[in-house]
């Protein structure tokens, strides 16, 4: 498996950050955060970072167009050949499209697909523990209904093509950890 890609799914909050680097580091791949990748072009005050500051501090999902060709560039760079985890991406439908159409393009072998999951209570609960900028009630509250209209058809989605591997993520990050390393192998 640490030959092809791995995706991380959840909603907010269900650790995706935190295990993906983990796994990451286990199977020599690069970790690739988008919301990581929007949180610093936003510190750096580049236009992309420009463009995307009102919707990641809202909670939304920035618009397609500003990250697609971001993620598809990134999955070019020479140290993801080899494989890659991405985390926080896809969001949608037509970005997981965008993300096999682009695969099969580049004839990559097939991706797992992860979904790390976390009753809304134990999510809330941690991000407001968190307190990132956009970790305050309202914005989490806004981000949990994105999740649930736009992401989680996604594990349909992935169920539906075979690839989807669910792991319970209520439980300490030790525990998680050693659940994703027998599921992904490493
Ligand atoms: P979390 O999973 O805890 O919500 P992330 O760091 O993954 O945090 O994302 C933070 C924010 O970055 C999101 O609320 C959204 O505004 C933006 N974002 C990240 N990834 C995407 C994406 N694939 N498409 C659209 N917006 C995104």
């Amino acid at each position: 498996m640490a030959e092809s890609g791995i995706v991380f799914l959840g909603p907010p909050g269900a650790g995706k950050g935190t295990q993906a680097e983990i796994i990451a580091a286990c199977l020599h791949v690069p970790h690739i955060s988008t919301g990581e990748i929007l949180r610093e072009a936003i510190r750096e005050g580049t236009p992309l970072g420009h463009k995307a500051q009102t919707y990641v501090d809202q909670g939304h999902l920035v618009p397609n167009e500003l990250i697609l060709e971001l993620v598809a560039e990134r999955l070019h760079h020479s140290d993801a050949q080899k494989g890659w985890i991405l985390d926080g991406f896809p969001r949608n439908v037509s970005q997981a499209s965008f993300l096999d159409d682009l695969l099969e393009k580049r004839h990559h072998p097939p991706h797992q697909v992860v979904n790390l999951e976390v009753p809304d209570k134990v999510l809330i609960d941690r991000l407001l523990l968190r307190g990132r900028k956009d970790d305050n009630e309202e914005v989490i509250r806004n981000r949990l209904v994105v999740y649930y209209e736009q992401t989680s058809p996604l594990i349909d989605y992935y169920t539906k093509k075979g690839n989807l591997h669910s792991v319970n993520g209520d439980r300490t990050p030790t525990e998680v950890t050693l659940a994703l390393k027998e599921v992904l192998m490493c």
